[in-house]
């Protein structure tokens, strides 16, 4: 059997075991210590962000962000449609009502139309969210000027999830620091990884130093353990940071060889027919954390899941695109505005595998397989 090829593997730069020593050296090995603070800062840099918090997952930064920014049980926050369950998850957490929102075509991201339409109609029947969950899909900012006005209009608060988006730009910036929060993950299969994390972002000092008081047990100022209010067991520990400090220098060059995964995917499937790969919006840098194309089956004469399980069957791991939160089991009875985009993209959507150490001939191996489908039935 050939080789596995996964979809989105690790990736080491090689620096990250100095820091890991750093930390066996000092016997460090707790949650917070200097390697938490100097990714934190690091990240700062890398982001344009005034101020970071490294956690345990990205889904904790969800949930300390909507914590912070008074949402309370039965309000209601409104959500991309098309992402991952972490993303809606943490609404329900604070006892919270999501709202689903479909997808444009111009990025797959949130459709700053529909949002306006549905905030109008809330706003005539006098009851408005309390923040928006505005997700950048796939290494791709979404359209974030005109949401973050309608934010402003109405007074809620933008909570941006940037899990897969690190390394990408609206308009020059990262995405991310444009909200009241960002969020960003450290998981396994992310652009960079701590093997497991996330950090929250925000240019308030005040409220980064909030989140960062729950997170750790909310223990107040006393030489006694002295507690005001609920708090988490949240941080991150000192030996992930030093893996993600070592990351952190991988970036740039992640992202590069993401984009020329993207770019020999183009090249060897562009021609054939019903194949459409996602499109890069105008207003940013897209990273490509993922290659991902839509497969429309009338022209194509396959469907997605065939080809995903014919690479499947070549020892390839490919994935469809996120079934949309409207259509989960777990989400049914909650509202959503429209929808036919996301499921539409679900359907004929597939990821290819996109890992930053992909060789040539892994790349020429996921093509040829995909290819070959397709001459069977032309
Ligand atoms: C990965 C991911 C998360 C959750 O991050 P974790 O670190 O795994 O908790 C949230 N939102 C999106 C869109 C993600 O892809």
């Amino acid at each position: 059997m050939n080789k596995r090829i996964y979809l989105s593997p690790p990736h080491m730069s090689g620096r990250e075991q100095e820091f890991v020593q750093q930390v066996f050296a000092s016997n460090w090995i707790a949650p917070l210590g200097p390697q938490v603070d100097a990714f934190e800062k690091e990240f700062c840099q890398v982001t344009g962000a005034k101020h970071a918090l490294a956690l345990s997952s990205g889904t904790a930064a969800l949930h300390l962000a909507l914590l912070l920014s008074d949402v309370n049980p039965e309000d209601e926050v409104i959500v991309s449609t098309l992402t991952f369950a972490a993303s809606a998850n943490p609404i329900v957490y604070v006892g919270a009502r999501p709202v689903f929102i479909d997808s444009e075509t111009a990025s797959w991201n949130m459709d700053p139309a529909l949002l306006a339409d549905t905030l109008k109609r809330k706003a005539a029947n006098g009851r408005l969210p309390k923040a928006i969950i505005l997700v950048h899909l796939y290494g791709q900012s979404a359209d974030i000027d005109p949401i973050l006005a309608l934010c402003q209009e109405y007074g809620i608060t933008l909570i941006e999830d940037a899990a897969e988006a690190l390394g990408a730009a609206y308009k020059g910036k990262s995405p991310g620091i444009f909200g009241k929060a960002g969020i960003f993950s450290f998981n396994g299969n992310k652009i960079i990884t701590t093997s497991g994390g996330g950090m929250l972002i925000s240019n308030d000092g005040d409220f980064i130093a909030h989140a960062r008081k729950l997170a750790t047990q909310a223990r107040d100022p006393a030489p006694h353990y002295e507690h005001s209010e609920i708090g988490y067991n949240y941080r991150m520990s000192n030996v992930l940071a030093g893996i993600g400090r070592g990351q952190l220098f991988a970036l740039a060059d992640h992202v590069k060889s993401l984009r020329r995964n993207f770019d020999y995917y183009v090249e060897a499937l562009g021609d054939l027919p019903g194949v459409q790969f996602m499109p890069e919006a105008p207003w940013g840098r897209h990273t490509r954390w993922l290659t991902t194309l839509t497969i429309d089956p009338q022209q194509a004469g396959v469907d997605r899941e065939t080809v995903r399980l014919a690479l499947e069957a070549q020892n390839i791991e490919a994935r469809p695109v996120w079934k949309p939160m409207h259509l989960q089991p777990v989400f049914a009875g909650y509202e959503a505005v429209g929808g036919q985009v996301a499921e539409k993209l679900f359907a004929d959507g597939l990821c290819l595998p996109s890992g930053s150490d992909l060789t040539e001939p892994e790349l020429a191996r996921v093509s040829n397989a995909v290819r070959t489908v397709f001459a069977q039935v032309q």
